[in-house]
């Protein structure tokens, strides 16, 4: 039996802030590892600046190399469609049912983004994670978590901010400015060498 950690997002492109969130909450929940999972499509972005599902996984691979306790899935690009967290959850519990799963996410997720079958996933998770993002108010965020039903799942955690968003980050490379120290160094290499996000 393992508790694994899911990180579900686009990552275009994953940055530094997304790994710290991960260690962040692995230490917290004492999590065996955390799975990160790009999204196909994600429910709720415009895809203009989206860069392809194999280009996202790959830069997430290499930024999760050399750190056995993280992992990368293509389970969602796999399925195809719409990526609900809620579908994901479930076909991981069916694929390996000794595991527990708790999903990772920073603050603005549940409060920016009307989630599909939100409870039912609240009740296949052992925790729901959400951790401070600079930006985004905790306090506005655990009175939307109150309104739930499944609400004794969430567990809010304050972590060291990084101000980091592959928003800005996609801006960055695209006015020329640095964004090295954002991401790890392959994938700026990946980034620049493919002359992604110009
Ligand atoms: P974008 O600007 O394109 O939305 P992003 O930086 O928000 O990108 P996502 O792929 O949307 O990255 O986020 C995946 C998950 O990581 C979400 O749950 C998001 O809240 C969380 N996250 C991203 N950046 C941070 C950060 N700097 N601190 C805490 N959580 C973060
Ligand atoms: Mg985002």
């Amino acid at each position: 039996m393992a508790h694994v950690g899911l990180m579900g997002g686009t990552f275009n492109p994953v940055h530094n802030g997304h790994l710290i969130a991960a260690q962040e909450a692995m230490f917290a929940l004492k999590l065996d590892k955390v799975v990160f999972i790009p999204n196909f499509i994600p429910p709720h972005k415009r895809p203009y600046h989206l860069l392809p599902c194999r280009s996202r996984l790959e830069m997430l691979e290499m930024a999760v190399a050399g750190n056995p306790l993280f992992e990368v899935s293509d389970i969602e690009i796999q399925r195809g469609g719409l990526s609900y967290t809620a579908d994901t959850v479930r076909a991981l519990k069916e694929a390996y049912p000794e595991n527990e799963y708790s999903f990772i996410t920073g603050a603005d997720s549940v409060l920016n983004f009307k989630w599909m079958y939100f409870e039912e996933l609240l009740e296949m998770l052992n925790s729901f994670v959400a951790l401070t993002r600079p930006g985004f108010s905790m306090d506005a965020l655990k009175e939307k978590a109150s309104l739930y039903k499944g609400k004794d799942k969430f567990v809010f955690l304050d972590i060291p901010g990084t101000d980091i968003s592959s928003t800005d980050i996609r801006r960055r490379v695209a006015e020329g400015k640095p964004f090295r120290y954002l991401v790890p160094d392959l994938v700026r290499e990946f980034i620049e060498k493919n002359s992604f996000y110009k």
